[in-house]
């Protein structure tokens, strides 16, 4: 069944959740649909104010520049380091990786939650006063790499489905995508104004508020102004964020199935993913897949 775009009252839920001032991480899926990102507050977790807490100066002890700090129990450390080889076995991964490794600024915490096994998550985010994002953590559930979720919002990590049941990829593929989802969104909140972000989180209540209230009505000019303060209704803001963790996904599978026979087989799966649910952001695939050059450009031209 094809999704519909608009702004629905599950959706809402999903908005509600992922900007929700809480412990909880950030991303977070429609309630009914399955998700690599289905968890939200995790007593696993650092405790901590949450990804809303303004830190105007490095923590006591904190280092003063960036690296990646790696809290991962023992139970799960063969897995884990199994899950970040297959990621540090593209150009693009060990990029990334380094970049994060050897940063000013940011401590970006990898940990394994306790909850939602098979999803992953991204918050605590904080930022410095001048506005620049010193920490964030990302927690992968413990059994990462298995579940595919809805390919409505998640049409990268939902195209392998079909090639691990035919045993073409393992497991540890789909957790390395995962992964590289959740870099993506490191990367894109790198690049989003603090006020902006926290502008958003004190607004989208609002904004549902007044949705579950009037109707469902997102003509009601109340919405429409405070859409246009926070650029888009929540799940319009929800659904860009989902996609630009997809693309930094698509960006890490272009690099491990280059040379795959079934290179082209899984980007027009994609492809045609995309064009169904997320014609609105195809650009953003499009780019990734003609930067493959001539040789795997497939059909996405
Ligand atoms: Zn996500």
């Amino acid at each position: 069944m094809k999704a519909t775009r608009k702004f629905s009252p599950f959706l809402l839920l999903a908005s509600l959740c992922w900007l929700a001032p809480s412990p909880q991480l950030n991303a977070r899926p429609p309630a009914n649909l399955p998700s690599a990102e289905a968890s939200s507050s995790d007593s696993s977790l650092p405790n901590s104010k949450g990804g809303f807490a303004r830190a105007t100066s490095p923590e006591p002890g904190a280092p003063e520049s960036g690296s990646i700090r790696e809290v991962i129990d023992d139970r799960y450390k063969v897995r884990y380091q199994t899950w970040k080889n297959e990621f540090l076995s593209t150009d693009i991964g060990r990029a990334q990786w380094e970049m994060y490794a050897h940063h000013p600024r940011l401590v970006l915490t990898i940990t394994i939650a306790a909850t939602n096994p098979n999803g992953a998550a991204t918050g605590r985010y904080k930022w410095n006063s001048n506005g620049e994002l010193i920490a964030a953590t990302i927690a992968l559930g413990r059994q990462v790499d298995q579940g595919y979720p809805s390919s409505v919002y998640y049409p990268v990590m939902n195209a392998l489905e079909p090639f691990e049941s035919k045993q073409l990829i393992g497991g540890s593929v789909l957790a390395a995508t995962k992964i590289a989802h959740e870099f993506g969104h490191v990367m894109k909140i790198s690049g989003t104004p603090e006020s902006l972000y926290r502008l958003q989180v004190q607004l989208v209540p609002v904004y549902n508020k007044i949705f579950l209230s009037n109707g469902y009505n997102t003509s009601d000019p109340r919405l429409e102004e405070l859409a246009r303060k926070m650029g888009g209704n929540p799940v319009e803001i929800w659904e860009d964020r989902e996609y630009w963790g997809e693309a930094n996904a698509m960006l890490f599978l272009r690099d491990r199935v280059a040379k795959e026979r079934f290179h082209c087989k899984l980007f027009n799966k994609i492809k045609r993913t995309v064009e169904e649910y997320a014609k609105g952001y195809e650009e953003r695939f499009a780019e990734i897949a003609k930067s493959q050059g001539a040789t795997y450009a497939c059909s996405w031209r």
